[in-house]
């Protein structure tokens, strides 16, 4: 995978259009960053990477121009989504942070707070001439949601769907009236027309329930994590890649493992299979070891 592919579209389709009420506020490669507005008020959904807050912020200031901002979602509590929710609150002091029971757990851990800051440090070397320390104090949960949750913005609602698979803490956001999906990670990340990278680090199950329940919202827009807009014909496409693409790993990885291999030796393949230095502008190579790892063991765990 080239970095071209990564930032292509589909047939002409701009993924970076986000349409009304959406606007993409990302302030620099790595997780994206969406507002949601309403007529009475606004959601942040995700923070992105820590090195580009000052980007980010900037974003947000323009498009509300003297707004306040009301919420702040985590979709999960990864350094890429978070980073920057730290200098984010420090500007928009009044905003609620939105997590789930397994965010708010998660953040209130010393090492998770940790494994933040160690990956936001090696994400500003890899993506920023920049060399300051990072900030983590104000990464928490300050109201936990669940479940089909209504967060209402006036004219239109936010539904919280728990979305677990990636992780435990994954949410995906479903806005209401206008169909608009807002998908975790749980559900994979598109690629081009033929990859889905998916990303299961907590349950291998759970993220196949994800999928089949968020495919039956039938959408009338997608915004996949780390890719933007799906357009509307690959709908279809995409769950079927999915659903492909994770049964395709879960074989390749039990086969290395009926053969004999050891988890130390499955990592091995794992890394000498899907790594490789182009794929440094999506992740830090130690964070793609760390996922890989988890991968494994997940469906060693599951289906062994
Ligand atoms: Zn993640």
């Amino acid at each position: 995978m080239s970095k071209k592919q990564l930032f292509s579209n589909l047939h002409g389709h701009d993924r970076l259009a986000f349409a009304h009420p959406l606007k993409r506020v990302t302030g620099g490669q790595g997780g994206e960053v969406v507002l949601v507005r309403g007529s009475f008020k606004n959601a942040l959904i995700d923070c992105g990477m820590a090195y580009c807050h000052e980007n980010t912020i900037k974003n947000i200031e323009e498009e509300l121009s003297g707004k306040g901002l009301d919420y702040i979602i985590l979709t999960h509590t990864h350094y890429d989504h978070v980073g920057a929710l730290p200098y984010i609150r420090k500007r928009y002091k009044d905003a609620v942070v939105l997590g789930n029971s397994h965010s708010e757990k998660v953040l209130n851990k010393e090492s998770a707070i940790r494994v933040i800051r160690e990956l936001s440090e090696k994400a500003q070397e890899i993506y920023s001439e920049k060399r300051e320390p990072i900030i983590t104090e104000g990464l928490k949960v300050d109201k936990v949601v669940k479940d089909m949750d209504i967060i209402e913005l006036g004219d239109r609602n936010i539904i919280i769907y728990e979305t677990p698979g990636h992780t435990s803490c994954s949410i995906s956001l479903f806005i209401l009236p206008e169909k608009i999906l807002l998908a975790s990670e749980s559900t994979g990340i598109l690629i081009d027309e033929n990859t889905v990278h998916t990303a299961i680090l907590k349950s291998h199950k759970d993220s196949i329930k994800s999928a089949i329940r968020l495919k039956g919202l039938k959408a009338n827009t997608i915004v996949l994590p780390h890719y933007g807009v799906l357009p509307r014909y690959f709908h279809e496409d995409y769950w079927k890649l999915f659903f492909k693409e994770s049964e395709d790993k879960k074989n390749y990885i039990l086969n290395l493992a009926k053969e004999g291999y050891s988890d130390e030796e499955i990592l091995k393949d794992y890394i000498s299979k899907f790594w490789d230095d182009e794929r440094e502008q999506e992740q830090p190579k130690v964070a793609f070891i760390l996922n890989a790892k988890s991968i494994i063991s997940v469906v060693l765990k599951e289906y062994q």
